[in-house]
């Protein structure tokens, strides 16, 4: 049954992504909270969205991000947005780190794929993703650009200038146009994921 080996392979690639690598002095839950904070959005890089994107307890995040704290690849700063919470940044330290991803090769072959190929892989990831957890359906990440929840507002200004602005309907906070392709852990994909019928 062609499925269920597509379900293998997909079992067997994720095994081997979060394979530990000898020599590494980072995880793969610290490698994976990393590649998070360096992708996500402003409102998503907290310890809850590190545990959403993680599937873990807060707890475990809560580990996670001490010990990065603590190796200097994280700093916490207040949220401007949550009194009650902290946006976590990667330094420069973590930055440079980045560069020497082991998964990187992995990131280059998938960025070598035709583009139509890659959007279709990542909206059937997206379907299946949002398939885990049975009632406690998770939700796939993914940015502002196909998100259900983001406004744009066209505005002409003086001389017919047109400004465009962002606006986030979940968070209720303007977005800005830079951080359009970030990860959001609030996300909620814009169209129906068709792309689980197609046949090309
Ligand atoms: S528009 Fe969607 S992806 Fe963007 S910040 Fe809001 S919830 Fe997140």
């Amino acid at each position: 049954m062609l499925a269920l080996e597509i379900g293998e392979l997909l079992l067997q690639l994720s095994r081997g992504l979060l394979a530990e690598r000898e020599g590494d002095r980072l995880t793969s839950a610290q490698w994976l909270a990393l590649r998070f904070f360096a992708r996500a959005n402003v409102f998503s890089r907290t310890l809850s969205g590190l545990a959403a994107y993680q599937a873990t307890t807060r707890g475990t995040a809560s580990q996670t991000i001490k010990l990065l704290e603590r190796r200097g690849y994280l700093k916490r700063e207040k949220s401007l947005y949550d009194g009650r919470s902290s946006i976590l940044t990667i330094t420069d330290k973590a930055q440079k780190r980045l560069v020497a991803d082991p998964l990187a090769s992995v990131f280059n072959d998938i960025d070598q794929l035709d583009p139509k190929k890659q959007e279709l892989l990542r909206n059937i990831l997206r379907g299946l993703v949002g398939q885990l957890g049975g009632d406690d359906r998770r939700q796939a990440v993914g940015s502002c650009r196909d998100c259900i929840f983001l406004l744009i507002r066209r505005l002409t200004a003086q001389g017919n200038n047109v400004q465009v602005n962002f606006f986030c309907k979940c968070v209720g906070m303007p977005v800005k146009e830079c951080e359009l392709g970030l990860l959001c852990t609030s996300f909620q994909a814009r169209a129906a994921i068709s792309a689980m019928s197609s046949d090309e």
